[in-house]
């Protein structure tokens, strides 16, 4: 029998446990002899929803067993011995098939808001098994998981973990040796260091059990990413996931400037409409608008050179940009939070100059409206001289351009990817894909 076990938000405090966690229950099912369809899923949720971590991501495991009620008793088991106070544990089980209904609550898991009483409708519906401890929040997090198949494109992670007596202390990674890991496996691995800073990014900063996550193309090339990373810490355990980091999934769907929904995620293009902005704070905004309505995109500080861009953009260009909805509060109109600016046209801007001299070339200037032009240099006159316009360097270039790979956020879609997108897995996991 196919079954696909969900879970979210099995720690308070960061995202990333709920994998740790995940290790313990894949562990335990491979112990019970099931076999795993795929690599466990780590799917990435709307991130622009306030009242998530940073980084609202849920695992879906896929496998087969004869024994559903032992399987989920197992993870329940195994939720309940990680559990914290504060957390909104959801577990969900499903037998067979994922059905289209919960597949499309999937998709809109990953644009806009959804409640915990529509997963519990769906759970019914499909006959699922469900556990949850807090809200009921984690019920979201754990139905989406099992609804996103991960059929377009996807990425895998590796995520190592430390042992226990290790958490919250200073992680013993060698910096040179990622940036070295990164240019021997680029453009298959990503987001290892932030070029513009040097800082690295495959740790994490928070007390979590990670030790690194490196995030690539195939399992093969994450296998010999981690043996490139010098640690001088014992990697306790480790596991593959394939998952929707890296591919732009959140921003899919086109927004519609005339009905902005707070929360939701997507594109939108349209034609900048003043001249941008900067703010307290070094954000930038600027005026979008297209036949639906108009928004404020803002560009903020953290998204470094994003914002030079934003700031290079003139009334007339055309742009499509991605990102989340922001609230409108008391103080703030609705805006768009800006994930990436894609520069479609230019509009070609003109300076208008003063012509030159036929005879000796000096700058001339006009002798009123209507009434020619004089040089300055030697006094010739011409009735007939007109301005001249002429063309000016935009300094920026039609293309894509995003933030540094610091201000990624897990879904962004590196520069590196374009170009590198997949679609349909095998179902092959590779030797060694899980230490435990
Ligand atoms: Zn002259």
């Amino acid at each position: 029998m196919k079954l696909s076990l969900g879970l979210d938000d099995v720690d308070s405090r960061e995202g990333s446990c709920t994998t740790y966690v995940a290790s313990f229950i894949v562990e335990g099912i491979l112990k019970a002899g099931c076999k795993l369809l795929d690599y466990p899923n780590l799917i990435r949720l709307n991130p622009n929803i306030p009242w998530k971590t940073r980084g609202n991501g849920a695992v879906a495991i896929r496998f087969e067993a004869e024994d559903a009620e032992g399987v989920f008793e197992l993870a329940r088991e195994v939720v309940d011995g990680f559990h914290e106070e504060g957390s909104d544990a959801g577990l969900v089980l499903l037998e067979g098939e994922v059905p289209a209904e919960v597949k499309e609550f999937s998709r809109m898991a990953l644009h806009g808001v959804l409640s915990p009483k529509r997963a519990l409708r769906l759970i019914e519906r499909y006959g699922a098994r469900s556990y949850s401890i807090g809200s009921g929040l984690g019920l979201i997090g754990a139905l989406a998981s099992i609804g996103n198949t991960l059929q377009g494109d996807y990425t895998f992670e590796l995520l190592a973990y430390r042992r226990r007596d290790r958490w919250g202390k200073e992680r013993l990674v060698d910096p040179k040796s990622v940036i070295e890991m990164d240019v021997a496996t680029r453009p298959y691995t990503f987001n290892n260091y932030d070029e513009e800073t040097g800082r690295i990014l495959i740790t994490p900063r928070g007390p979590d059990p990670v030790l690194f996550g490196i995030r690539g193309e195939y399992p093969e090339v994450l296998l010999d990413a981690m043996r490139m990373v010098r640690v001088m810490e014992e990697i306790d355990r480790y596991m593959i996931f394939r998952s929707n980091q890296g591919t732009n999934e959140h921003l899919r769907f086109r927004l519609d400037l005339g009905r902005l929904k707070a929360y939701s995620s997507g594109y939108v293009a349209g034609v900048v409409a003043e001249k941008p902005k900067i703010m307290r704070g070094g954000h930038v905004s600027f005026r979008l608008r297209n036949e639906d309505g108009e928004v404020n995109c803002m560009v903020y500080e953290p998204t470094g050179r994003l914002r030079w861009v934003a700031m290079a953009l003139i009334p007339g260009d055309e742009v499509e940009v991605g990102g989340g909805v922001r609230k409108r509060t008391v103080k703030n109109p609705t805006a768009l939070n800006v994930e990436y600016i894609k520069v479609l046209k230019l509009e070609r801007l003109f300076k208008t100059e003063n012509p030159r001299c036929p005879r000796c070339g000096g700058r001339m200037e006009s002798m009123g409206r209507g009434q020619g032009y004089r040089c300055k240099k030697c006094g010739f006159r011409d009735r007939e001289a007109k301005k001249l316009l002429r063309e000016v360097d935009r300094g920026i270039k039609e293309g894509l351009y995003l933030p540094p790979e610091r201000a990624h956020r897990h879904l962004t879609k590196p520069l590196r990817r374009y170009g590198l997108e997949k679609s349909g897995f095998d179902g092959k996991l590779i030797n060694g894909w899980y230490k435990f």
